[in-house]
């Protein structure tokens, strides 16, 4: 089988592999669908400062299940799925109250263990998540990042009824707003890039905003009136729109920071303290935010078909980031074809 190796930054071997088999508790997939992420693109310019080469890359990833190791119960040979990513300790205090997601000792499969980028994976069946039949395996490859949005909306609490503003219109990005109009907020979504909001009103987001024509107290005042915005949720990591939301967020307002963030931000805390700013992070996610993406997928609350860019065979591995690099703001989600 042929497995793709990060040996170094900017380089992507092809090589074949023994397949594995899967021992107790395991599972045996045939990868399908590989999503390219934020985060492997700057593992590919040795960006990533939790990754060591060389790595087998993907975590975002549908597959049918090829076989089933002893004692494993539950799921059966052809069943459409995916998995969670997440290696963790189980004995360290946020394993311990149920935050196995920012366990203390967290090892993501694709960083810091190997990932998915073959044609069969072997991976443990506690981590596997089962698809509708109903659902592509583009669909499949996109849980994860949603999961993602799922759980950085669940940050905030109840969304029904809240005015929120989402700073960058990315993959995910348009998930967050996706996720926050599928919980029952009112979205506005900013971005830099054209092509980004107009795939954002095709995704049923129709209040968008570039930043560049628009200053974002008034983008707020037209699409939510003189009461403006009490949620934010910053998903570029960079300082002017952390700074954007912070200064225009109405009292008691709540922000969430989604955006991975390469330099240290300055931004206002005086306004956190004066008008009783709430600030919190938000990490990958758990089985439930999982559960959720799936179902959200399968009712349609969150569209996906408009996020899907360009495919590539699994022989063209590289070329794919090269794309990405090339087409920048223009693409959204680039998918490797395994199988
Ligand atoms: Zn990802
Ligand atoms: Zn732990």
């Amino acid at each position: 089988m042929k497995r793709a190796t990060m040996t170094a930054p900017g380089q992507i071997e092809i090589s074949e592999a023994t397949p594995p088999s899967p021992g107790p508790g395991q599972v045996l997939l045939r990868i399908r669908r590989i999503g390219v992420c934020g985060s492997d693109i700057h593992v590919f310019h040795g960006k990533h400062p939790y990754t060591s080469y060389p790595v087998v890359q993907g975590h975002e990833f549908s597959a049918t299940i090829e076989a089933l190791g002893p004692g494993v119960s539950g799921l059966a040979v052809g069943n459409k799925v995916t998995a969670m990513p997440q290696i963790v300790c189980g004995q360290c205090g946020p394993c311990l109250r149920g935050d196995e997601h920012i366990c203390d000792a967290l090892r993501v499969q694709g960083f810091q263990a190997p990932g998915c980028a073959q044609e069969l994976w072997v991976t443990a069946a506690d981590k596997i998540v089962k698809l509708p039949d109903s659902f592509s395996f583009e669909q499949g490859a996109l849980v994860e990042p949603i999961s993602v949005a799922v759980h950085a909306i669940a940050r905030a609490g109840d969304l029904a009824g809240r005015r929120a503003v989402v700073l960058g219109a990315g993959p995910i990005g348009n998930l967050v707003a996706q996720a926050a109009r599928a919980a029952g907020a009112q979205v506005l979504i900013t971005d830099v890039s054209e092509h980004r909001l107009e795939i954002a009103r095709r995704c049923g987001l129709p209040h968008t905003s570039n930043p560049e024509d628009e200053a974002l107290a008034a983008a707020s005042r037209r699409v939510f009136g003189a009461q403006g915005f009490d949620l934010a949720f910053e998903c570029v990591g960079v300082e002017a729109t952390l700074d954007a939301a912070v200064a225009n967020l109405a009292k008691g307002g709540t922000l969430i920071v989604v955006g991975v963030f390469a330099e240290k931000p300055r931004m206002d805390l005086g306004l956190v303290q004066d008008r009783e700013l709430k600030i919190a992070g938000t990490l990958m996610y758990q089985r439930s935010d999982y559960e959720q993406a799936v179902a959200w997928i399968a009712s349609g609350d969150i569209v996906t078909e408009p996020l899907m860019s360009e495919h590539f065979s699994f022989d063209r591995y590289l070329d794919a980031y090269h794309f990405i690099e090339q087409k920048r703001d223009q693409t959204m989600k680039v998918f490797i074809d395994v199988a």
